[in-house]
């Protein structure tokens, strides 16, 4: 789809006018208008005002020219996937679980330098195979960038309590290593390292060890 088209189905989606677009997105009608003849595209400025106001990143309203991808993780990004400032607008460089509220979610990626990132991770899969001494625990080859969400698994102590020990929103280190009866996850940032085992599809989690850096 074209810019043109985009505007003016996410518009009319909205139950607004030409007149009311105009308004909100500080133009003319006739400038709104001129938009969805396909006369003209929005100027930069504006599209970050359209982007806000319809809820999609600014490659979406240029009809998705761009393989949005997050710098930090590589992560392929929808709109739903992209990150946003403090103010409320997209930042597409960043997807939501490595950047958010203004800032990295993972101290490594304030780095900004992939061969900082290689080396811290380098040390953590050295420490992984070195310092924990877990019998079972398969040889530590690699860590992936993971979302919270997704490795925040619930443990029960052995005391019957229920406890998670990560952040939905933020971006850890780890893998899944396959073991003799059970898989082994293990998760990671700057301030700690952590072993659970579980069974196929995840069941039955049980923290093994979760150690302060
Ligand atoms: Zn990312």
């Amino acid at each position: 789809m074209q810019t043109k088209d985009i505007i003016f189905e996410l518009r009319t989606k909205k139950g607004l006018s030409q007149d009311e677009l105009a308004e909100r997105v500080f133009v003319t009608r006739q400038a709104v208008s001129r938009w969805e003849n396909g006369e003209t595209i929005p100027n930069t400025e504006t599209l970050k005002l359209l982007s806000k106001l319809f809820n999609v990143s600014i490659n979406t309203l240029l009809g998705s020219p761009r393989e949005l991808v997050c710098e930090c993780c590589g992560m392929p990004m929808n709109d739903s996937h992209i990150s946003r400032e403090n103010d409320g607008f997209f930042n597409e460089d960043y997807c939501r679980w490595c950047y958010a509220n203004g800032e990295y979610t993972l101290d490594i990626w304030k780095l900004g330098d992939k061969k900082k990132f290689e080396e811290i991770k380098a040390q953590l899969i050295k420490e992984f195979n070195t310092l924990l001494h877990i019998e079972g625990l398969p040889k530590v080859e690699d860590l992936n960038v993971l979302s919270g969400e997704f490795v925040n698994l619930e443990y029960i102590l052995p005391n019957g309590e229920k406890v998670k020990f990560l952040n939905d929103n933020a971006t850890y280190l780890g893998n899944q290593l396959e073991g003799e009866s059970k898989c082994y996850g293990i998760v990671a940032n700057m301030d700690f390292l952590l072993v659970c085992t579980y069974e196929e599809n995840g069941a039955n989690p049980k923290l093994v060890m979760y150690r302060k850096r």
